[in-house]
């Protein structure tokens, strides 16, 4: 076994890395960027070393700079976690070529997968059934729509070189075929510099099985699968192991053909094999299809490692010191039932849109397996994926599984930005879902009901009111002390009432016209006479109202409400975080509506903020170059009367 290693990632991946090194023993070194300094992998590990700027190309992708920090620190060994350079062969032969350890698979295996239309012919060779369409090199237009017809609409257009749902169409008839083809050549050369395509039948309510393999570069087992239907535009939102309605036949016959793929490449290493299984009509034997292979460890590994009890980190670091695979293909089993749910800061009401902010309150539940990369007090960075934790349970059976994962979900308290908790949990109750009636579409075809924005409930609003008055702490003597009747103007960010106290542990919320009448013990709360689950949690940001529909009140100064009052059009506000492209306007400029004012550059694409009316800049708030919050002003007009 290896007596250090490299860990060439960040975030969760690197920390679930480092817990599998600690228990056996291996000594860790981190890599981190300028916005990671303060990160949980790098208190984690052993040793950390400083790599470059925040953005990926100056850090976490310095193929070089990765692996001279591996030498100068006596790693034997990289681990890549997933993304950044996990499936790049040619940092796998800059490792070796170095005398390190890729802890993975070959370059060679990584090629044969890198591209879909090469992997599908390798597979179709390998007797693993693919998805009927075209996957040869000819290119002209003119030949794929022939291929089109061929297959029969609806096609799914995908870029070879594609990932992340990138450089896909799907097309329902021969008109939109050119169309589709331009934007999917389009989209591809610009994500991965290869315009070309395939073309697939488009399968009409499929489901996403993927089967977890690992192999020892000969010889290969599977782990079972994993049910990942539950997307939204292709990103995975909840994963689940085993497949709902999944039966041993058909689970073998899976088994073995994801087995046979890995071999065929001389697979090394924690792999996924991923399906597209028709979900129309019950499953079957003959309607499963390779997709693609995900040649490292998976975001959703963990669903995996409950129900078969093996660590699929310790197994990675075995192979690649040299051991033979950990169990034959008969010591497996599967014990029960798993969910995933990623946790993630984003804006779901906006349109799941990335949101960053500093974690003021923080708090996992301890009846599920977290695996996070964030603390509490830690900022969510616009630089990397917003993740905030993976959320995992495990039961005896589906049903219990999925009751634990909602508990899970309700009991997690996060505040200081906004997150997917509550479509999360809608998600878990979900009639659809609950009975294991998943597909790709499930999410799309219900989105309004699971996003729809639930209003907090009264009476929580009227605990956090307690909150705001500094009643609900009990560090201080706060709610002890504070008994002599008294009556406040409350005011937060989204509305006021009126507070009441009218002795020790009892007091009256005015709401909206309405009264609440609030008594309390301990941590135990009443509102007009209901015993209530929540907790009132004070923190930097606010305080945050958990146990529920989870909001967080963020106390207002009365003056600051006044001014507030008049930011209408005159303030252009940053809609999301991001960095300022460049400003088109100066003070004193004459602008009319819909003039641009500024471009911003978020989540890889550019938006122009534009005037929402006629008048004269008075103020420029950003410059070029400045990396801005959602909500930050940016440009201010003179007002209009002025
Ligand atoms: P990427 O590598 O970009 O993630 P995949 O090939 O893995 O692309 O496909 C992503 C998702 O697109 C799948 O999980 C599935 O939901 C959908 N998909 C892929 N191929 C098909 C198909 N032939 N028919 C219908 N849906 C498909």
């Amino acid at each position: 076994m290896f007596h250090k290693i490299l860990i060439a990632n960040r975030g969760e991946i690197a920390c679930r890395v480092i817990d599998s090194c600690r228990r056996m023993g291996v000594a860790t070194v981190a890599v981190y960027s300028d916005a990671d300094r303060a990160a949980r992998h790098v208190a984690m590990a052993d040793e950390a070393v400083y790599l470059g700027g925040p953005a990926p190309a100056d850090s976490y992708l310095r193929d070089d700079a990765i692996i001279q920090a591996a030498r100068d620190t006596g790693a034997q060994a990289i681990h890549p976690g997933y993304g950044f350079l996990s499936e790049n062969p040619g940092f796998v032969e800059a490792v070796e070529a170095a005398g390190l350890v890729f802890i993975g698979p070959s370059a060679r295996a990584i090629r044969a997968m890198g591209l879909k239309d090469a992997a599908k012919a390798l597979m179709e060779e390998a007797g693993v059934p693919v998805v009927p369409g075209y996957h040869g090199s000819n290119q002209d237009p003119a030949h794929l729509a022939q291929q089109a017809e061929q297959i029969g609409y609806p096609v799914l257009i995908k870029a070879v070189a594609g990932g992340g749902g990138k450089g896909m169409r799907r097309v329902d008839d021969p008109k939109g075929f050119n169309d589709g083809l331009q934007s999917a050549r389009s989209e591809a050369k610009n994500a991965f510099g290869n315009p070309d395509v395939l073309i697939e039948k488009y399968i009409l309510q499929p489901r996403h099985i993927e089967v977890q393999v690992f192999g020892d570069g000969e010889r290969a087992v599977h782990l079972y699968e994993r049910d990942c239907s539950l997307q939204r535009r292709h990103q995975k939102v909840i994963e689940e192991a085993p497949a709902p309605d999944m039966t041993p036949e058909i689970r073998k016959i899976m088994g073995a053909a994801a087995t046979r793929a890995a071999e065929a490449i001389g697979y090394k290493g924690a792999g996924t094999i991923e399906f597209i299984v028709d979900g129309s009509n019950g499953l079957r034997e003959d309607g499963f299809w390779f997709m693609e292979m995900n040649t490292r460890l998976q975001v959703e590994h963990p669903v995996t490692e409950a129900i078969t009890g093996v660590d699929l980190v310790e197994w990675q670091l075995r192979v690649a010191s040299g051991e033979p695979l950990p169990a034959e293909q008969d010591d497996l089993h599967i014990q029960g039932h798993a969910f995933e749910a990623r946790l993630y800061a984003e804006d779901v009401p906006a349109g799941f849109l990335p949101a960053t902010g500093t974690l003021a309150h923080l708090e996992f539940p301890d009846h599920a397996r977290i695996e996070t990369g964030i603390r509490q007090g830690d900022t969510i960075s616009p630089w990397y994926d917003p993740m905030i934790a993976k959320i995992v349970t495990h039961g005896p059976t589906r049903a219990i599984a999925l009751r634990e994962l909602e508990t899970a979900l309700v009991d997690t308290e996060v505040a200081g930005s906004v997150t997917n908790l509550d479509f999360l949990i809608a998600l878990t109750r979900h009639a659809g879902f609950r009975q294991g009636d998943v597909d790709t579409g499930l999410i799309e075809r219900d989105l309004d009901d699971l996003v729809a924005a639930a209003q907090p409930d009264p009476a929580a609003i009227a605990l956090g009111v307690i909150g705001l008055a500094g009643l609900a702490d009990r560090t201080t003597t706060g709610g002890m002390t504070l008994w002599q009747p008294m009556r406040r103007t409350i005011l937060w960010d989204g509305g006021e009432a009126v507070l009441e106290v009218l002795g020790p542990g009892a007091a009256r919320v005015t709401l909206d016209g309405t009264r609440h009448e609030v008594r309390w013990q301990g941590d135990r709360w009443w509102v007009n006479d209901a015993l209530r689950r929540n907790r009132i949690v004070e923190h930097d940001a606010g305080v945050s109202v958990f146990g529920g529909r989870a909001f967080t009140l963020i106390p207002l100064d009365p003056l600051a409400r006044d001014a507030g009052a008049a930011g209408d059009t005159a303030l252009t506000l940053s809609p999301m975080p991001g960095l300022v492209k460049s400003v088109h306007v100066e003070a004193g400029q004459q602008v009319s509506a819909g003039d641009r004012l500024a471009v911003l550059e978020a989540m890889k694409m550019e938006h122009s903020l534009t005037a929402a009316r006629d008048g004269v800049v008075a103020e420029v708030l950003a410059a070029a170059g400045d990396q801005v919050e959602a909500g930050a002003p940016l440009i201010r007009l003179e007002e209009e009367d002025a």
